[in-house]
């Protein structure tokens, strides 16, 4: 299969969105090009005693708006044209939810699932040493991302203080407030040590928001043909959906979308997806199989339904055919590149919610736009996450603890925002959302450039 470049994909999207701004050519530079690029091979010591040389990366895109901000990526393919596509779209994510933040991403090109937890402790803690001189709350905030967890932050966080301590102050030890400064240079730590409460639920809750926002708005243009009932309405309870990836943010997404009264009917890891046998009125219930799949180590054969789970309820298929079954709502919330040209002829959806960062190519979103199907990008489906990261380090920096339910409902007003500015700019261009996604993050970017 042919596999796109991410940062050409991102490069692409740009192009689209220029057509539509008066923008000089300088302007236009500043947001092709990264400020800075951080490219690190540092030692880690393994569990047999031996040193291994990893590659990781840092790209600050633009901090024309704040502070760069984005993850850290564990993964074997990582590479610098994903990361720098990953700190592009993290500039537009903040602009477009409005966070006074700019765009960076990291990357660590490691099989984390090889390494002990001991050696993950490690590389976690190596990786901050070589970026230390660049990170920091004013300067560059990571997070997670795949395969980095709150605990792995903690060990960053930790480490981190370790060295500034030991160069802010060699011979004293650090005083509390100065420790607490230096907590901010995180987010999506664990809630014990300086996390925000909602920030591990955040990118599949504030994508739910953004998906019942345009339902909402397509039952208010809904207009019924001649032979079509009034109540033929996109209503909840009718509409299924499908998820590629149930790590995180897929199992988020897959339970707020069930807890709205949305039927999953398909689920997916990196071995294969399971389907529901019955279409029609069947559903997954997501926190069942996430049970199951940590009790079995295995999604496969997970087929809860209801309150059971029954080897008769479901059968596996592979990810491939998850992608084109006929469901209302796809949901890519795994890796890039999974919607492409060969697929997204096939590709049945009325709406494809784009989770993880950039699962469709260009050819395949020209295809799904031609086709008439809906996709909400991943600037703005996803930006859940680095909302409630902005909002951990402003609760951070004013040493304030906000309740789970400030921050939910400070999220869903930002996502609301979000979508109703995207929405309206896409009426206006007659575009995809993606194009006037990106049209209102770049108008907001270059006012602040
Ligand atoms: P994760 O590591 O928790 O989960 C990824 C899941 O995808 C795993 O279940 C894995 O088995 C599955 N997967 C991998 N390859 C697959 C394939 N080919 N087919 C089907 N499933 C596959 O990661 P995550 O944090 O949930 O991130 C998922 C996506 O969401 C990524 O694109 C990430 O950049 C994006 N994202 C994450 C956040 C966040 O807050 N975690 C925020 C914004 C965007």
């Amino acid at each position: 299969m042919h596999q796109s470049n991410p940062f050409e994909s991102a490069l692409i999207q740009l192009e689209k969105a220029i057509k539509h701004l008066n923008l000089t050519s300088a302007q236009i530079e500043r947001l092709r090009l990264a400020e800075k690029i951080i490219s690190v091979n540092f030692p880690v010591t393994m569990d047999d005693g031996t040193i291994q040389l990893f590659n990781g990366f840092r790209v600050q895109h633009n901090s024309a708006r704040g502070p760069y901000k984005g993850g850290i990526r564990f993964h074997p393919q990582v590479d610098m044209d994903e990361v720098k596509a990953l700190a592009f779209w993290m500039t537009i994510k903040c602009a477009i939810c409005d966070i006074p933040m700019g765009g960076g991403k990291g990357g660590v090109e490691v099989d984390p699932k090889k390494l002990s937890e001991n050696e993950l402790e490690r590389l976690s803690r190596a990786y901050v040493r070589a970026i230390a001189t660049d990170i920091g709350p004013d300067i560059d905030v990571p997070a997670p991302d795949v395969n980095t967890t709150p605990q792995i932050m903690r060990w960053m966080t930790e480490e981190y203080i370790k060295i500034k301590s030991k160069i802010q102050n060699p011979k004293s030890k650090i005083t509390e407030k100065e420790k607490s400064r230096l907590m901010v240079t995180f987010t999506g730590k664990p809630f014990d040590f300086g996390g925000s409460l909602g920030r591990n639920e955040a990118t599949g809750r504030g994508g739910s928001y953004v998906l019942l926002a345009l339902l909402a708005k397509l039952n208010e243009k809904f207009q019924p043909k001649a032979d079509q009932p009034l109540d033929e309405k996109m209503k909840n309870e009718k509409l299924t959906v499908a998820v590629q990836g149930f790590g995180n943010v897929g199992f988020y997404i897959a339970k707020f979308l069930s807890d709205a009264g949305l039927r999953v009917v398909a689920l997916s890891d990196s071995r294969g997806a399971i389907v529901v046998n019955n279409l029609k009125q069947d559903s997954l219930n997501p926190n069942l199989v996430l049970s199951c799949k940590k009790e079995k180590g295995t999604m496969s054969k997970c087929y809860c339904i209801g309150s059971v789970c029954d080897i008769k309820g479901g059968k596996s298929i592979s990810n491939d055919e998850l992608l084109v079954l006929p469901v209302d709502i796809l949901v890519p919330a795994a890796l890039e590149n999974q919607i492409t040209g060969e697929n997204a002829g096939k590709i049945k959806a009325k709406v494809v919610l784009e989770m993880a960062n950039g699962p469709t190519t260009p050819e395949a979103d020209e295809l799904l736009h031609k086709k008439g199907i809906i996709v909400v990008p991943d600037v703005l489906a996803n930006s859940g996450g680095v909302t409630v990261s902005y909002f951990e380090w402003m609760q951070n920096l004013k040493n304030e603890h906000w309740s789970e339910e400030k921050v939910n409902s400070q999220l869903k007003k930002k996502m609301e925002q979000a979508f109703a500015a995207v929405w309206k700019e896409k009426e206006n261009l007659h575009s995809s959302m993606r194009t006037a996604a990106y049209v209102v993050a770049i108008k907001r970017i270059v006012e602040k450039m």
